[in-house]
């Protein structure tokens, strides 16, 4: 029985090269949204309106938003409630990610916002993220999103068969340390495909050569946070947004990335 689990566990992890083209298609979908919603990013845009308009794009590309409803508990009487209310997380300056969009939170020049997104297309789910500035960014805002891209390169870089989990946050983790900045410990990236977060976790800290052992068909979100200051956070009161403890700034990056029998691809 345990065994039998074991292997069922395991079987997941490894999508089939039908689930792979699939994941594939929706990748390249949830890319070309996040593009168009990153073009309507400019001061005296609200957040609720990204949202909107990443809503829109999604339906008429036949997907599904992946985060609406996202962590809903059912009642005695079976209604959903309390799950994520948008398909856009609209994280702004010292937002790491999950932050609500909002008609009332409009964007100023100088703004730092990361933008996740993820859609579940023919039954799979893929899921990316992006931070951006509005109007003319900081000297220190463009060097933490510099840096947070370059360290999701690395991280990425090291998805590949024999490697392991640890190697992808080891290297992130070196990286943006090497820099002044830091790794968010408290939220990691994940496995996808089946669901939006699946395992294995994949923090983006720890040693090489620990975690789960890469294979050919894994598909992973790989996604640092990196603050410009400490690496805590703390969660608002609406229960989702998570922000740094010291108010600086913080940059999230994100791709969905298939571990290949020689190295990997981005699929988002
Ligand atoms: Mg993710």
């Amino acid at each position: 029985m345990f065994r039998a689990l074991c292997f069922m566990f395991h079987m997941s992890l490894i999508k089939t090269p039908s689930e792979i083209d699939k994941l594939r298609e929706g990748g390249h979908l949830l890319a070309q949204i996040l593009d168009a919603v990153i073009a309507a990013v400019k001061p005296g845009v609200s957040t609720g309106e990204l949202n909107v308009l990443a809503e829109k794009l999604m339906r008429e590309a036949g997907a599904e938003p992946a985060f609406l409803g996202y962590g809903a508990r059912l009642t005695k009487q079976g209604q959903k409630v309390g799950g994520f209310p948008a398909v856009l997380c609209t994280s702004a300056n010292e937002g790491v990610v999950h932050c609500i969009p909002s008609r009332e939170r409009v964007l100023r020049d100088g703004d730092l916002i990361g933008l996740d997104i993820g859609i579940k297309y023919k039954g799979l789910f893929t899921d990316m993220a992006r931070t951006v500035g509005v109007g003319t960014a900081s000297a220190t805002a463009k060097q933490l999103m510099r840096i947070t891209k370059e360290a999701l390169d690395l991280g990425i870089a090291q998805a590949k068969p024999g490697n392991t989990t640890g190697d992808i946050g080891h290297a992130v983790q070196i990286y943006v340390e090497s820099h002044g900045f830091s790794v968010v410990r408290d939220l990691v990236g994940h496995g996808v495909g089946h669901a939006v977060h699946e395992k294995p976790p994949v923090p983006n800290f720890g040693k090489a050569g620990t975690g789960l052992l890469l294979e050919p068909g894994m598909v992973l979100a790989i996604e640092p946070m990196v603050n410009a200051g400490g690496p805590e956070v703390k969660w608002l009161d609406d229960g989702w947004s998570v922000v740094t403890a010291d108010g600086k700034l913080s940059a999230h990056f994100e791709h969905t990335v298939l571990v290949k029998k020689f190295g990997y691809e981005i699929l988002t």
